[in-house]
């Protein structure tokens, strides 16, 4: 006869940017036992960028990859058990929780810290991605500084392209907004700030068919797609803010979530609809999410997993 043998975790943290590390040092130092799943980019998104100078505690700036080499190393100096592997689906109507790892491995738990993050959406162009971190990029309040002076770009037309385009017409002399409509989705004051700042010029109605350059960015190339005229402009940085997807699929049915997939905290806490599961991070803030935000959200889970824990028999 088959035996599988179903491991049981006290606190079960997935996700390994910097809210599930920092949920892991914390829950570790309070002996709670926690294994943590790093998902199928361990570090998360920090690991895709380059230089964090806004984290503090780093006068001199940090290359976020390292960065990231630094939270896991502190997670598992505490004690945090750190294992590579993809959470794949979960089970949370009833307790323990159970959760299936790479499809295959069974865990049971008594407490969950989702920290799984989001995942910035891009266009699909093969230019983009060949030019990603080299002029590419997906955030502008990350990389937005190695372009001052120069000439950028950015595509989208929501409440992020416009705090972000906002944002680079302080650095760059000129803003090439690309929106591929003929309005903007952004809150009506972004967008008013936008059409009123002189250096940020909007092409309405236009898509980004090539990001040009070889080895970095050097323009890219757009089309009205009501009157047909292709643009070239010449540009060194070229910003994505066409949105992010919340990596919450596999709670779906479980959890509440907002329209976007954005897991529901209770305000000021990391305590989701379902009691002894938190979340922290990205996957649950769509407005500020910064690595520092995301850390201090870490933090608050494991406090809030600590404290209901401590109430269970
Ligand atoms: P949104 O989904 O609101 O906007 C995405 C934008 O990208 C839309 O304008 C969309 O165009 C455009 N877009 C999507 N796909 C493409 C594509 N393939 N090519 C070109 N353009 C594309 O995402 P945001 O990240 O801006 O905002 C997410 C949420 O967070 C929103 O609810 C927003 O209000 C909120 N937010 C609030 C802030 C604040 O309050 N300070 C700051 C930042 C975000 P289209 O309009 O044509 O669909």
């Amino acid at each position: 006869m088959e035996h599988t043998t179903i491991e049981h975790v006290h606190c079960l943290i997935i996700g390994s940017g910097p809210a599930g590390y920092t949920a892991a040092i914390y829950a570790a130092r309070a002996n709670m036992k926690p294994v943590l799943y790093q998902g199928i980019q361990p570090g998360g998104q920090l690991t895709i960028t380059t230089e964090v100078e806004n984290y503090p505690g780093y006068p001199d700036g940090i290359q976020g990859p390292d960065m990231m080499v630094h939270f896991e190393k502190q997670a598992a100096r505490m004690g945090a058990d750190i294992r590579f592997g993809l959470a794949s689906s979960v089970d949370f109507s009833r307790r323990p929780f159970r959760v299936w790892i790479d499809e295959e491995k069974e865990l049971t738990a008594d407490a969950v810290i989702i920290a799984t993050g989001a995942s910035a959406k891009w266009l699909g162009l093969e230019s983009e991605q060949r030019l990603n971190g080299y002029g590419v990029s997906a955030c502008a309040v990350c990389d937005g500084f190695f372009f001052r002076g120069k000439e950028v770009g950015i595509v989208g037309a929501g409440d992020t392209a416009a705090e972000e385009a906002l944002y680079l017409s302080k650095l760059s002399p000129k803003v090439h907004m690309i929106v591929r409509r003929d309005q903007m989705r952004a809150s009506k004051v972004m967008q008013d700030r936008v059409l009123n700042t002189p250096n940020i010029q909007v092409y309405w109605d236009s898509e980004t068919e090539e990001v040009l350059g070889e080895n970095k960015v050097e323009g890219v190339r757009i089309v009205n797609h009501k009157t047909g005229e292709k643009t070239v402009i010449p540009l060194n940085g070229f910003f994505i803010a066409i949105g992010h997807k919340p990596n919450s699929d596999i709670f779906k049915g479980f959890l509440e979530m907002d329209e976007a997939g954005y897991i529901k905290t209770v305000p000021g806490s990391s305590r989701t609809n379902i009691e002894g599961v938190f979340a922290a991070g990205d996957v649950q803030d769509k407005i500020y999410r910064q690595a520092v935000t995301a850390a201090g959200s870490g933090c608050m889970a494991a406090l809030d997993a600590e404290r209901w824990l401590g109430g269970q028999h």
